[in-house]
C-alpha cells in the first residue's frame, strides 16, 4: 500500500508530493491530482498532521507543493522532481568526498559550506573546512568525474 507525503529538499524551497511504498520504503513523484485519488482530499488536508516519517516536512499549514524561483519555470512536474533529487544528491555526494578527503569535517561544517549558485552549480568552500591545496583539488578532480566539470566549483 502506498501513502502521500510532501518531500522539501534542502537545496531548495521547492516541495513536491510524493506516493510512499510503506514496505519497500520507496518513493515516487505524483501530482496533486494523483494525491487526492491515493488518500482522498479531506485525508489530504490533514496530510501535516499525520506525517509519518520525520524526515519529511511537517511545517506546511496546508498541504500543498511549494515551486522555488530557481525551479518554478519547470512547473509542477517529474522533471522538476528530478532536477531537484539530483541537486539535493549532488550535494550530498559531495559531503561525503569532502569527508573522505579530510575524516575531520563534521555534517555541521560542511552543511555551512555549500551554496547552489544562479547557474545551478554548487559551490562549495574549502577553506572554511580546513581543507589543504592538495586536498581541495582532489576533492575536485573527483566531483568533476562524479558529476562533469562546472558541476561543482570548490573555492
Ligand atoms: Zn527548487
Amino acid at each position: 500500500m502506498e501513502i502521500v507525503g510532501i518531500w522539501g529538499a534542502d537545496t531548495c524551497g521547492c516541495s513536491f508530493f510524493e506516493a510512499v511504498d510503506e514496505t519497500t520504503r520507496e518513493c515516487r513523484f505524483i501530482i496533486r491530482d494523483e494525491a487526492i485519488i491515493l488518500v482522498g482530499l479531506a485525508n489530504l488536508q490533514r496530510l501535516t498532521s499525520t506525517l509519518p516519517v520525520s524526515t519529511w516536512q511537517s511545517t506546511y499549514p496546508v498541504a500543498t507543493d511549494k515551486l522555488c524561483p530557481a525551479h518554478e519555470a519547470l512547473g509542477r512536474v517529474l522533471l522538476r522532481y528530478n532536477t531537484v533529487l539530483a541537486e539535493n544528491r549532488r550535494k550530498n555526494i559531495c559531503q561525503s568526498i569532502v569527508q573522505n578527503a579530510r575524516p575531520l569535517v563534521t555534517a555541521e561544517q560542511y552543511g555551512v559550506a555549500w551554496r547552489f549558485l544562479g547557474d545551478r552549480s554548487l559551490e562549495i568552500n574549502a577553506t572554511s573546512m580546513g581543507l589543504t591545496t592538495q586536498q581541495k583539488n582532489n576533492v575536485q578532480a573527483q566531483a568533476d568525474i562524479q558529476f562533469g566539470p562546472g558541476k561543482v566549483v570548490l573555492i
